[in-house]
């Protein structure tokens, strides 16, 4: 007896102390929920728990008792819930008014002529009214209790410089920046920029070339961010953002993101490499930049585009069905981890092919940041 209590001793100790098996944390990206029902929201939470998902950033929508639905069947699962919803972009609405949304360098609203596409509907960033409306949007998101954190997504102005994978999709060649392309020159960001530092910004003949009049466009969406993360962490949670690779290289440049100065919890730049015609060695260089820049204050979590239909990839002119094939997938996911990444997150665990999860089911299980 007293044996049998020492044996169960030993195999209580030893399976207490027995290591876990590693696993780089995983994100993904989707949204929902359209008609699923309950048992089919579990089934797809199940799912992605089970091939080695540890959260989500889940796109529902800005109604709260979507998340709280939503969520809870996302937590039963063991899943982290982050809610990813759009920041300056924002869809016609009686809460906004038209004279809120960015002017360009042509003096055109993105309320009624975005750039690029439809949606592209941009507010700008320097109205007190539309930080008022954010903060009461992503607050009652956030106030939800199975909410883990708010994710922000298009927190940027719009790209004055598109990713060289997307010119021909466009039809342009995007060498500078071009003023149909360039925001906001509404009369309270020229206003605004001529007290602070003097210059009036409508009389240069290429505004690209003043750092001052960058920075303040950069400090303009730092400041919501910063704002809105008191707001946030007020309410005991976590918030986080999508943001463009760099900064220096990408985000700064072409959508004005100073993302290293964001006071996030997180930070999960899109480091899709074919939409800079990069090869997938680059998302490696581009993740030691990041984390290089954020110096160990927040992790970094890298934003892998995934392929959906790998066997078409070379014929494929949209770039939007490009990405990451099996075969690329441990490049991508190795150069993250060896350069600093504190895990990765994909878009989108619903374009992963059978083939993407079965290379993604041995390469998650390696430990690269041991050298
Ligand atoms: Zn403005």
């Amino acid at each position: 007896m007293k044996n049998l209590f020492l044996l169960l001793s030993i195999f209580v100790i030893f399976s207490c102390s027995k290591p876990q098996e590693y696993k780089i944390p995983v994100y993904g990206w989707m949204g929902g929920p359209d008609n699923l029902t309950d048992q089919e929201l579990k089934n797809q939470f199940d799912t992605l728990k089970i091939r080695g998902i540890d959260g989500v950033m889940y796109n529902g929508g800005q109604n709260p008792e979507t998340y709280h639905r939503v969520g809870k069947i996302a937590k039963g699962a063991g899943l982290e819930f982050h809610t990813w919803i759009p920041t300056m972009v924002q869809a016609k609405n009686p809460k906004l008014k038209p004279e809120w949304y960015a002017i360009n360098g042509k003096g055109e609203s993105a309320y009624d002529k975005p750039a690029y596409v439809d949606y592209y509907k941009f507010l700008c960033p320097n109205r007190e009214e539309v930080y008022e409306f954010l903060a009461k949007m992503y607050g009652a998101i956030a106030d939800v209790p199975e909410v883990d954190g708010i994710h922000l997504d298009y927190i940027r102005f719009p790209d004055v410089i598109l990713g060289k994978g997307l010119w021909d999709k466009y039809g342009l060649v995007m060498d500078r920046e071009y003023p149909e392309y360039d925001y906001c020159y509404c009369d309270k960001c020229v206003s605004d920029f001529k007290d602070k530092t003097g210059i009036d910004i409508k009389s240069v003949e290429d505004p690209s070339q003043v750092q001052e009049w960058k920075q303040f466009r950069y400090d303009l969406i730092t400041s919501i961010v910063n704002r809105l993360a008191v707001l946030v962490h007020d309410k005991g949670k976590q918030i986080n953002a999508a943001v463009f690779p760099g900064p220096n290289s990408v985000a700064k440049r072409t959508t004005r993101q100073e993302w290293d100065k964001w006071d996030l919890d997180a930070v999960f730049p899109m480091n899709y490499n074919d939409f800079y015609l990069e090869k997938p060695e680059w998302v490696g260089e581009v993740t030691k930049e990041g984390v290089t820049a954020l110096d160990g204050k927040i992790p970094l979590y890298s934003g892998l585009f995934i392929c959906p239909n790998p066997e078409n990839k070379t014929e494929e002119n949209d770039p939007e069905n490009h990405g990451l094939i099996p075969e690329e997938m441990e490049v991508a996911i190795r150069g993250s981890m060896e350069n600093g990444a504190a895990g990765i997150c994909l878009f989108t665990p619903g374009r992963m092919t059978d083939a993407h999860w079965e290379v993604f089911d041995k390469i998650i299980r390696n430990d690269y940041t041991k050298k």
